[in-house]
């Protein structure tokens, strides 16, 4: 096994994941898979405008050496990324999603993002979606645990919030089950998620990408739109 965004082939174990995160990046599942589709199905070109939400280290390292200097890394709580010794600007998806360019960026990511906003994830993500240009390319994740979808914006102090959403506020939770009710009614994307549609076992397993992340909506599937799949 070979981490597809830095080369490195030390892993370690994360809670009930084994050998999840890469030792030289910290790249996790997901962050693997968004890597493999950035390189074989979005192919940003040199130059491309991306936005990056919640930066994660390799991934970073491999948009920057991309994009170069239209490369824009945003989050809630820069500090939280002070390791990465780039510049991450403040950016409130609930606000400051009204002041992004229509039509600017080529590449949009945000991988599990969307759990921890306290406002409508829907607006957030076609507003997102109307800020790429033609042909550019959302690329996200969120949590999918278990099979119903739960959303909730709560008047409660902070120690009220933790002991009902958990240490890392998941406010909001994907069902399985109710994918095309929530993210297909947004956008037009296939009824099921199945990887090896794009890339074979051995690149997958090469990635470190285990096998019960292939064929169904997990935590670790990326899903890739476009501003021409918006419905509404
Ligand atoms: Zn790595």
């Amino acid at each position: 096994m070979r981490c597809n965004i830095c080369g490195g082939t030390a892993f370690e174990d994360m809670p009930k994941r084994p050998l999840a995160r890469c030792t030289t990046c910290r790249s996790l599942e997901r962050t693997r898979v968004a890597a493999l589709k950035i390189k074989e199905q979005v192919r940003p070109q040199p130059g491309a405008h991306v936005l990056h939400f919640a930066p994660e280290q390799g991934l970073s390292q491999l948009l920057r050496d991309i994009a170069g200097d239209k490369y824009r890394a945003v989050d809630i709580d820069p500090p939280r990324y002070a390791h990465l010794g780039i510049d991450v600007e403040l950016f409130d998806l609930c606000h400051d999603v009204f002041t992004l360019p229509r039509g600017r960026y080529d590449l949009i990511v945000h991988n599990h993002v969307l759990e921890h906003i306290e406002c409508n994830y829907s607006v957030v993500l076609i507003r997102l979606a109307q800020s790429l240009s033609e042909n550019g390319a959302m690329l996200f994740s969120v949590p999918i645990v278990g099979d119903d979808f739960t959303d909730a914006i709560v008047d409660a102090s902070d120690e009220e919030k933790a002991a009902r959403f958990g240490a890392f506020r998941h406010y909001r939770h994907f069902g399985r089950r109710f994918i095309a009710e929530t993210l297909g009614m947004i956008f037009d994307m296939a009824p099921d998620y199945d990887l090896t549609r794009d890339f074979p076992p051995e690149v997958l397993r090469e990635a470190n990408i285990p096998e019960h992340h292939w064929h169904d909506f997990t935590g670790t599937s990326i899903f890739v739109v476009r501003r021409r799949d918006l419905r509404v």
